[in-house]
């Protein structure tokens, strides 16, 4: 079945994932061998923002060929590199076409082609989100045999989504398929970032959630829920509700096996999840919820370099290794970081 000129053979191969975030640059270096991935490199550094905003895409992507670039000399020869990017991106081109919360113009800049020649490798982009979807159906919460198609939304400055079908990231023809937190769920309601009204993000994004909570940040509205404070609590099951309104038409759209909610927010556990699941039970009518599993997401902080570069990996031709239950080997990357 191996042929030594077969990129889906089982020798031992490095892949490079960046997650170019508006803060940090993250980024993994993945093996893949006989018994599944391992992450044998992971690391951040303060995304470089240029003082003159008309600069700073060229900057930005100047550093992600560098570290790059010092990825191939440090770990040996990549075979892919994924870069995972906050935004709409021509998925055929590997360029920019909005990266809405990094400064600067964006539209039409090059991504993929500057960064494989630095690295030497083939190079693929990708929505973050989507990202951290891949990263989760393949070494986190929904590494299990069984899940095929699952659902994932990220809460964070905005509220990314993944949608995964059959083992297979949903792209759609322009690479923006998946945002569960711009589908609308009350037509009259505040307004987004993105134009429309009434989005799942404009009542679960981070800032709104800390004003529903009445609490300076997500991770001080977390710390009241877990002490008891009503408002808190009420906070949460408000957003949890308008969640659970756009995590239910997404079931009904797609019977998917699990959702999986990452970001900071998650770490409030049931307080954000019980609301969820309880408007699920109100509002699914027409697929089994008894197969559905609600979960937090694993990966932590890391999951979006780690998907970045199963993309690049499987965008490049490499297979997924067959075996899931190896996502424990390599360095942990375990629950206890989801809350970072
Ligand atoms: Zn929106």
């Amino acid at each position: 079945m191996r042929r030594a000129d077969d990129p889906g053979s089982l020798r031992v191969s490095r892949h490079l994932g960046l997650d170019l975030g508006a803060t940090n640059l993250k980024w993994a270096v993945l093996e893949r061998r006989e018994a599944g991935w391992e992450t044998v490199a992971r690391d951040q550094r303060p995304t470089r923002i240029a003082d003159d905003p008309g600069l700073a895409p060229e900057g930005i992507v100047a550093q992600l060929g560098e570290v790059a670039a010092e990825l191939a000399a440090s770990s040996g020869p990549l075979a892919s590199v994924g870069v995972g990017v906050p935004g709409v991106y021509d998925p055929e081109t590997g360029t920019a076409v909005d990266l809405i919360n990094l400064p600067g113009a964006w539209a039409g800049v090059a991504i993929a082609a500057p960064v494989a020649s630095a690295a030497g490798a083939p190079t693929a982009v990708v929505n973050d989100a989507r990202a951290f979807g891949l990263a989760e159906l393949r070494l986190g919460a929904g590494a299990e045999a069984g899940v095929r198609t699952l659902i994932g939304l990220t809460l964070g400055t905005g509220v990314g989504g993944v949608i995964i079908v059959d083992g297979r990231v949903l792209e759609g023809h322009d690479g923006s398929a998946g945002e569960l937190g711009h589908q609308t769920i009350d037509p009259d309601g505040p307004w987004c970032g993105c134009g429309n009204r009434g989005c799942v993000e404009a009542y679960a994004r981070a800032d709104q959630i800390a004003a529903a909570c009445r609490t300076a940040s997500v991770e001080a509205a977390v710390r009241a829920a877990e002490a008891g404070d009503p408002v808190a609590l009420a906070g949460l099951a408000e957003v949890g509700r308008y969640l659970g309104i756009g995590i239910a038409n997404a079931i009904t759209l797609l019977t998917p096996e699990r959702v999986v909610i990452g970001g900071g927010v998650a770490a409030a556990g049931d307080h954000l999840f019980g609301p969820i699941r309880a408007e699920l039970e109100r509002r699914v009518t027409m697929t089994n919820l008894r197969r559905v599993a609600l979960v937090p997401a694993t990966l932590g902080i890391w999951a979006g370099a780690i998907g970045a570069a199963l993309h690049g990996a499987e965008r490049a031709g490499f297979a997924p290794p067959p075996s899931p239950s190896s996502a424990a080997s390599g360095i942990a990357v375990g629950a206890s970081e989801a809350g970072q």
